[in-house]
């Protein structure tokens, strides 16, 4: 086995624990597996080990990778900062993007999203640690938000992302992750999705009721950003 292969094996098994722990249904919660900064050859073992969904956060980086590999059946998601003029090349390569924090982005994505490829999936992305310098709109931002992206065409409105300030305090850890369940309860809209936790709190992330985990070092290895970004 490659040591992706393995390291699969043992997020699957950390997935699988923590879900039995918390009385949850498996097959709710998905595994997406974060590639930035990863080689194309990466994404090839990991799907060779079964994995279909990636992650990534740079959008040259993201295309080149995807131009690597046409010929997998990949699911693409977008998980990084948004700026407006990388807007048009999200709504044409990806299948999701979780990193929506304001209407403007909204409203450009549902313009450019082409017509004949179904509608995006998107998850609004919530600072919920009130740091300064965190991507996602405000708690009280959300509710205004959501309704308008609701209303925008080829957009399908999934849930909500959070990026928590990082700790080791399992407390801490639940205490961020309930208020995105809770602010994702408390709009009153549809809303399958809870994309959170990541390799140091996919336990209390998936307790909390996360439907994608996002995992990269955990897979991957750590991320050298050296040469590229
Ligand atoms: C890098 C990244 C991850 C993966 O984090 P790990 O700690 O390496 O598992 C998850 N989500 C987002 C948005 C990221 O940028």
């Amino acid at each position: 086995m490659s040591t992706i292969a393995e390291n699969i094996a043992k997020v699957r098994a950390r997935i699988r624990e923590a879900a039995q722990a918390s009385q949850r249904d498996l097959t709710t919660v998905g595994l997406l597996a974060v590639s930035k900064t990863k080689p194309a050859a990466a994404i090839r073992q990991a799907h060779a080990a079964g994995l279909r969904d990636f992650g990534e956060n740079y959008l040259q980086e993201a295309l080149a990778k995807q131009t690597e590999l046409t010929d997998l059946d990949l699911i693409w998601h977008f998980i990084g900062p948004i700026q407006s003029n990388k807007t048009k090349l999200i709504a044409e390569h990806f299948d999701w993007v979780h990193s929506v924090d304001r209407l403007k982005i909204a409203e450009r994505l549902a313009a450019q999203r082409p017509a004949n490829l179904p509608p995006l999936n998107i998850c609004l992305q919530v600072n919920v640690s009130g740091e300064a310098s965190k991507a996602g709109c405000q708690p009280d931002e959300l509710n205004a938000l959501a309704q308008a992206v609701t209303q925008l065409p080829q957009l399908h409105l999934r849930g909500l992302m959070t990026i928590p300030e990082p700790t080791e305090d399992p407390a801490a850890q639940h205490a961020a992750l309930a208020r995105l369940r809770e602010l994702r309860d408390g709009l009153n809209l549809d809303l399958d999705t809870l994309s959170m936790g990541m390799s140091q709190d996919l336990e209390a992330a998936i307790d909390e009721g996360a439907t994608w985990v996002r995992i990269g070092t955990a897979l991957f290895g750590a991320r050298d950003y050296g040469q590229a970004h």
